[in-house]
């Protein structure tokens, strides 16, 4: 164990030595470029730029900065499935190299806003049941990368960010990203992430929202010959409809179905906006407008004569056609649902409840079970969200399960008398450390078990408590 702690603190020595030098602005080379420059090139992002030192000062010869490179390659690969809008707070233990990497699908018209933060109030609780572990570091940091996932699967990246930056990412078609988050080089420390998902225009009618919808996209016209290519936003005469994104306006004109409309090019999103059976517009072609500018004034001109009052907008993708406005505009549903599973133990040994649980590759009932894990199951909740843990098995799986559906390690469940001499392994991973063996006669309180082996709690030596895996001896 002394050996192993003599490792730790050079390892930590040697990156903290890297973390100085490695926290060199980096995009500043870029900035001094001209503008050719910096679309031919993207800045390597903080992590790269880490990694890259970390493999100058050869510590990903060291077991620590294997680990730590491994944990960033398996993230890409085995990321849990989230919905939007998410928040999940969780922690990086000291003890295992972790990286957290999450999945999310973001349809059209969206845009995710992902945010990773330390929290500001820190837990009073040990952040795992150990004792004599130090407070956690105030100097932790956190890299976050942004990935895309194209067709072919590999994650290609897109943005990047270092503490509480938000990153923002817009679609204008269904897009997979992936999130990987992963602090420096043995770092512990607690964290937050949300992920929001926030409509890429603002709504057409000033003071009116979803619910003021009268018909969406799809619904049937003229007897089902053809099918609404917009959506219907009912208003009184003379309320202000209002640009939707920055742009210029392209028409202002009269045709058969829609009245007195108008036409936008949407600058910001290659889109067409079109706002029909306006009572009256406001505004002449070739004008810039910004978002939230009045372009005309709600009415029923065309074939909405015979209804009330209402805006019928369309969302017309450059090349692509007609596309349903509603993600583009919908602003229900974006705030995350609090945290209430109890965070205290994050980071600590837990072991299920049930006889068998489900171990979900997301946090929702209706996601299939990756695997079914037995009672008794030792297992590290990471982090939190709504009432779901992001668990770690023995074995580093990651995946979710119910929070009520694990209790704390801290009664046996079982003792047991050794009958032959067997190792106490720190983990169950191939390279982990032998912490003491033990001898025939020698009792153990039994905490767990997982794969074969069995948590156990024995006194040391010096009397004091150490915890760790052995054979189940069946
Ligand atoms: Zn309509």
């Amino acid at each position: 164990m002394l050996k192993l702690l003599k490792i730790f603190c050079l390892v930590g020595l040697l990156a903290f030595a890297l973390i100085r030098c490695t926290n060199v602005s980096f995009p500043k080379v870029f900035q001094s470029a001209s503008d050719s420059v910096e679309k031919l090139f993207v800045p390597a992002s903080p992590r790269d730029t880490y990694e890259k030192g970390l493999r100058r000062a050869k510590l990903d010869k060291t077991t620590a900065g294997q680990a730590w490179l491994d944990a960033g390659e398996r993230a890409l690969n085995d990321s849990l499935v989230v919905g939007l809008p998410f928040r999940e707070t969780g922690v990086f233990p000291l003890e295992i190299p972790l990286a957290y990497s999450y999945r999310v699908n973001v349809p059209a018209g969206r845009r995710l806003v992902a945010r990773v933060s330390v929290p500001k109030r820190t837990d009073t609780r040990p952040l795992d049941a150990r004792r004599g572990e130090t407070k956690p570091d105030t100097t932790f940091r956190m890299f976050v990368d942004l990935f895309e996932l194209k067709d072919n699967g590999k994650p290609k990246r897109v943005s990047f960010a270092q503490n509480g930056e938000a990153i923002s990412r817009e679609s204008t078609e269904e897009t997979t990203f992936l999130l990987r988050v992963q602090p420096q080089l043995q770092q512990r420390g607690q964290f937050m992430i949300t992920l929001e998902n926030q409509p890429l225009l603002s709504f057409p009618v000033a003071g009116k929202k979803y619910e003021n919808l009268i018909s969406f996209w799809g619904a049937a016209r003229d007897g089902g010959q053809r099918l609404h290519e917009g959506i219907d936003v009912a208003a009184p005469r003379g309320t202000p409809v209002v640009a939707a994104a920055d742009g210029i306006v392209s028409q202002v004109t009269t045709n058969r179905l829609g009245g007195l409309v108008i036409y936008q090019q949407d600058t910001e999103h290659d889109l067409t906006l079109y706002y029909a059976h306006l009572d009256r517009q406001l505004t002449t072609p070739g004008q810039r407008v910004k978002r939230g500018d009045t372009l005309g004034l709600v009415g029923n001109t065309g074939n909405a004569v015979t209804t009330g009052p209402h805006l019928h907008f369309g969302v017309y993708q450059n090349f692509r056609g007609a596309t349903d406005p509603l993600p583009y505009v919908d602003t229900r549903g974006s705030v995350p649902a609090p945290v209430t599973a109890n965070t205290t133990r994050l980071g600590g040994w837990m072991r299920t409840l049930p006889s068998w649980i489900a171990f979900r590759k997301s946090p929702r009932t209706s996601a299939s079970a990756a695997l079914s894990l037995p009672k008794n199951t030792v297992l590290r909740p990471l982090a939190a969200t709504q009432n779901w843990y992001r668990v770690a098995l023995p074995d580093g799986t990651q995946g979710y399960l119910q929070a009520a559906q694990v209790q704390h390690v801290g009664q046996r469940i079982s003792k047991r008398t050794l009958t032959s001499t067997q190792p106490l392994l720190a983990a169950l991973t191939p390279q982990t450390d032998t912490l003491d063996v033990l001898t025939v006669n020698e009792r153990v309180n039994v905490l767990g078990q997982f794969g074969g082996y069995q948590l156990v709690e024995t006194p040391d030596r010096n009397g004091r408590l150490m915890t760790g895996w052995m054979r189940d001896g069946k």
